[in-house]
């Protein structure tokens, strides 16, 4: 893993509103652990739905399970439809998306899908009630914007180009992502913000995991992100309650 040297990317990110964009971590923080999970994080027992009992008929289609994920056999215009494993849309590096996909149902200011919109407006409701802030930092944005920033990055901060998404490599097109923050702090020391540890000890009860946790962009992709979370349902989320796990490992992509 690189280290960065400069904040270039962390200003430019937060100058330009791109959260494909790794911030730069500054200098020595690289290497800081995450926010310690408080010790009244609730306990995350993941709740084992008992997949439908096969009745031994010659018409029973066999649950899929992660250990097969389907292979990604999208190309060209087929990639305007995302690529999912066990109903769960999975965008990154490798598994890219054309211009043409978009939340299907978007709505509110940051043009979010709408379930994530609903689930985003909950969770920042209890973390008010418990005294923090939630704020979004950056939600959808549309293959063309990210271009343009991927493109400007490419040009200007060619040396941070691995901090940055390429158009149709970032989550925040599918309006399933957002960028967290308290409308003070951004960048890596935002996780130690009252809201980045908020985030990290609730996130998953509201179906929001951290998708790009510390030590793990050689799965992901993408360097750690304390403020990029995902939506993708509570009975999914809750299995990510101490943010070791990786969306590509629980799908068994990595
Ligand atoms: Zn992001």
């Amino acid at each position: 893993m690189r280290v960065p040297r400069t904040l270039a990317c962390a200003v430019t990110a937060a100058a330009l509103g791109l959260a494909g964009c790794s911030a730069e971590p500054p200098q020595g923080v690289t290497s800081a652990p995450g926010p310690v999970a408080s010790t009244s994080t609730p306990s995350a027992t993941p709740t084992v739905t008992p997949s439908a009992t096969p009745t031994p008929s010659a018409t029973t289609t066999p649950t899929p399970t992660v250990d097969t994920p389907p292979k990604d056999t999208r190309k060209g215009a087929q990639r305007a439809t995302p690529y999912e494993v066990n109903g769960i849309i999975v965008v990154s590096k490798k598994h890219r998306i054309t211009a043409a996909y978009g939340p299907e149902h978007p709505t509110g200011p940051y043009h979010l899908e709408a379930v994530a919109a609903k689930a985003l407006a909950r969770m920042t409701a209890a973390a008010k009630a418990d005294g923090v802030r939630i704020r979004v930092h950056s939600g959808y944005r549309d293959w063309a914007s990210q271009n343009a920033s991927y493109q400007r990055a490419l040009k200007n901060y060619p040396q941070n180009i691995s901090f940055y998404a390429p158009a149709g490599a970032s989550e925040h097109q599918t309006g399933l992502a957002v960028d967290l923050w308290d409308g003070v702090t951004w960048s890596l020391p935002m996780a130690n913000t009252a809201t980045g540890k908020w985030l990290f000890a609730h996130a998953h009860e509201y179906g929001f995991i951290l998708r790009y946790p510390n030590g793990k962009a050689k799965i992901t992709g993408y360097h750690y992100e304390p403020w990029h979370y995902r939506y993708i349902g509570r009975a999914d989320a809750v299995k990510f309650g101490n943010n070791k796990l990786t969306l590509e490992e629980y799908l068994g992509l990595a």
